[in-house]
């Protein structure tokens, strides 16, 4: 079987991955906020957890891997945007959790096999709070409940920083009821004009943390393989996610594996919907930007080094893509190269798994070429159709050439139907003759004007 080896931010090294029950591998990705359409960035480790999602299918089979993404539909992001729009929240959340599914697919990624709502779970997390309190991890205090991160000596091992640096380095909220000022919400009150729902300490709603340590609890239950995230979520959210899920199943270990992507970046910032410097999945697509092309630049760079977008790896990336396609057009997919799956196995290497395609297209195995880079996503039925260029009204006289060229071969007018093979090659229309007759396609650098000439 194919060892596969992560860099364990936990760890802070790669180590060899072993599940903790091969049977069900289980991952977990912390997903959108969903107020606003999905930018460019929020892609970057949707599709890296794609990757390790179809690697680890295609190591443990597709039944054995269970992946978990949740939607956050309970956040004061969402409550600001429904009240200047005046539309309910429901509504908000509902769209852009469509927006979502549409932006993503248009990158090839598989859905999860779970996508659960924070709303969804809010009766878990109670429970979950109800039982840090009773564990002396937690406490009640005007309304609010907050986790005591002195109950837990292991606070801070994640992200590395002690208690005492973090109250130095970060800008805390201070707040009367805090016994810690590090100390963190996992309950708050709602006035009657915010969602809320009723609970042992009043109407209220959840804090932002713990819905992903009562989902995963609820779908995986205290320990599970791999969880992930971008760096920027490694502290606060995921130290306080572990603090959560470590004090209420101190018996499980929650995630075996951290993976934390690097940020995408623009103009050397990161890019984020605060610093006002995004743009958005969409608005790439809007651009006639081939979900594919996208894909293929966002998994050009590892995914533990910051990368930037730019036209110029759009360009490279829309040609290459071109080029495999014709290539393999009329290929069957063969066997997935071995060095492809080594380089994934690598800690997701898709950079070095991406040169190999380069090769196998260099050397003309298109077979190879076509397995392996839908291995990775690319060259798929469902992402295809985008190189195939607009033939307008030149489909008639196509077909009439080629009917033309049946007959001439019929009558064997050898010249003419030769003619007529080299007139459709220079035209860019790729021909195809099968039992039921000539099917054609227009090529990359279809140029009717030369069909004039026959
Ligand atoms: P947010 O947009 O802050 O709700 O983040 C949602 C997910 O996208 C989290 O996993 C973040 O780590 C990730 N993310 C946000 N901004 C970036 C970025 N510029 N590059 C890569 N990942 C990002
Ligand atoms: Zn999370």
């Amino acid at each position: 079987m194919t060892q596969i080896r992560l860099h364990n931010s936990k760890t802070r090294q790669k180590e060899v991955f072993t599940p903790l029950d091969p049977e069900n591998v289980r991952m977990y990705l912390c997903g959108p906020t969903v107020y606003n359409r999905a930018h460019l960035g929020n892609s970057r480790n949707v599709l890296m957890f794609d990757v390790l999602f179809r690697l680890l299918r295609h190591v443990y089979g597709a039944d054995h891997v269970t992946y978990a993404r949740n939607f956050t539909d309970v956040d004061d992001k969402i409550n600001a945007r429904a009240a200047e729009s005046g539309r309910p929240i429901s509504q908000i959340t509902e769209e852009t959790i469509g927006w979502y599914h549409a932006d993503m697919d248009a990158l090839g990624a598989l859905r999860p096999t779970h996508e659960p709502r924070a709303t969804a779970y809010i009766a878990q997390m109670v429970a979950m709070i109800e039982g840090l309190i009773a564990k002396g991890h937690a406490y009640a205090a005007e309304g609010h409940v907050l986790f005591a991160v002195d109950s837990y000596d292991a606070y801070g091992a994640l992200s590395g920083r002690s208690v005492d640096d973090m109250i130095a380095g970060a800008r805390v909220e201070v707040a009367p009821y805090k016994k810690n000022p590090m100390d963190f919400v996992l309950w708050k009150p709602s006035s009657d004009d915010l969602p809320g729902w009723d609970s042992p300490w009043g109407r209220g709603r959840p804090g932002w943390h713990i819905e992903c340590s009562a989902m995963t609890d609820a779908l995986f239950g205290p320990s599970f393989d791999i969880h992930g995230g971008g760096t920027d979520l490694m502290f606060p959210h995921h130290e306080n996610e572990v603090a959560q899920s470590c004090c209420a199943h101190p018996e499980g270990g929650f995630a075996q594996v951290w993976l934390h992507n690097e940020m995408l970046q623009v103009e050397g910032k990161k890019m984020s919907k605060s610093l006002g410097n995004f743009f958005t999945i969409r608005d790439l697509l809007d651009q006639g930007i081939p979900g594919e092309v996208i894909r293929f630049v966002m998994l050009g760079t590892h995914y533990r080094k910051p990368m930037d977008w730019t036209d110029r790896k759009r360009a490279d990336a829309d040609a290459t893509l071109r080029k495999w396609r014709e290539m393999t057009a009329d290929v069957a997919a063969g066997a997935v190269s071995d060095n492809v799956i080594a380089a994934l196995a690598d800690d997701l290497n898709t950079a070095g798994a991406m040169a190999e395609l380069f090769k196998l297209a260099s050397a003309g195995e298109a077979e190879t070429l076509k397995a392996s880079a839908q291995m990775l996503g690319f060259l798929t039925d469902e992402l295809g159709g985008w190189d195939r260029v607009d033939t307008g009204d030149h489909g008639p006289r196509i077909e009439a050439l080629l009917i033309e060229r049946a007959e001439a071969r019929k009558a064997k007018d050898f010249a003419r139907a030769d003619a007529l093979r080299d007139g459709f090659a220079a035209a860019g229309v790729l021909v195809k003759d099968t039992a039921d007759g000539a099917t054609w396609e227009a090529g990359p650098n279809f140029d009717p004007s030369k069909l004039n000439e026959l």
